[in-house]
């Protein structure tokens, strides 16, 4: 038996659930271990990210709810789930780049607290993985372990020590001080995890602590359990 590679094969679209907290690395090894796998990749944090732009370049702040849900009502936002090609948009405006601005990131906890928000952004997810045409879809994220497909069968919880995750987004944050990118770090962790618990598994949940691990050994670790909970082995 091997990792379904058609969507005929599979019946039904295979959902990888991957949740973690900020810096742990999960977004660039779902990519590359959803390229691995020939599945789709989906990033549900960009929807929030893009909502928080959308609400921000309307002139509101996403500390008012009620903004925060007007702005949730004419949202036309569209991701790309081909993660060789990865784009995210409102409207006619390509965000790719603007929803990993500081001034996105310190936004986006506003949106992600409301009730009604994540309802219905967790249904464009599951419709999103439905309509993927893929026979997997590596989705992640904070919740989709428990909530968005709590029935998957692949379900993982990326961690990695809060000096390493903050040292890690640090070094991708270019020209941005060490210091205010790892306060800026614990401060969204800190209001995200009021929200959602993403720093302990839920039962069934399998961990992959990435703290003594390189990029491409946690894409291997991470392949490992997609095999076990897929039948392995995989495509590799
Ligand atoms: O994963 P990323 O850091 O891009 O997520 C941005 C924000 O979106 C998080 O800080 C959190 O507020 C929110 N989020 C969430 N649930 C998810 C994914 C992201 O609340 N499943």
């Amino acid at each position: 038996m091997s990792v379904p590679t058609t969507a005929a094969d599979a019946g039904r679209v295979v959902t990888v659930a991957i949740d973690g907290p900020a810096g742990s690395g999960k977004s660039s090894v779902s990519k590359q271990a959803a390229r691995r796998v020939g599945y789709g990749y989906l990033d549900t944090g960009a929807a929030y990210r893009a909502l928080a732009w959308h609400v921000l370049d309307r002139g509101a702040d996403t500390d008012d709810e009620g903004a925060v849900r007007q702005a949730a009502t004419d949202f036309p936002y569209a991701i790309s789930l081909d993660p060789d090609d990865y784009w995210v948009r409102v409207g006619d405006v390509d965000v790719t780049d603007a929803i990993r601005e500081p001034r996105v990131s310190s936004a986006v906890s506003g949106v992600a607290r409301v009730p009604a928000v994540r309802a219905r952004v967790n249904d464009l997810f599951r419709a999103l993985v439905a309509a993927s045409g893929r026979p997997g879809v590596i989705v992640e994220g904070r919740d989709i372990t428990t909530v968005v497909a709590p029935d998957a069968p692949v379900r993982i919880l990326l961690t990695a020590a809060p000096e390493v995750r903050a040292a890690r987004r640090s070094a991708e944050m270019t020209g941005h001080d060490a210091a205010s990118v790892a306060d800026a770090l614990h401060r969204r962790d800190a209001a995200d995890s009021k929200v959602v618990d993403f720093l302990t598994a839920a039962p069934g949940v399998t961990v992959v602590d990435s703290t003594d691990l390189d990029f491409a050994q946690t894409v291997e670790a991470v392949l490992d359990v997609i095999s076990a909970g897929t039948g392995a082995p995989d495509g590799r």
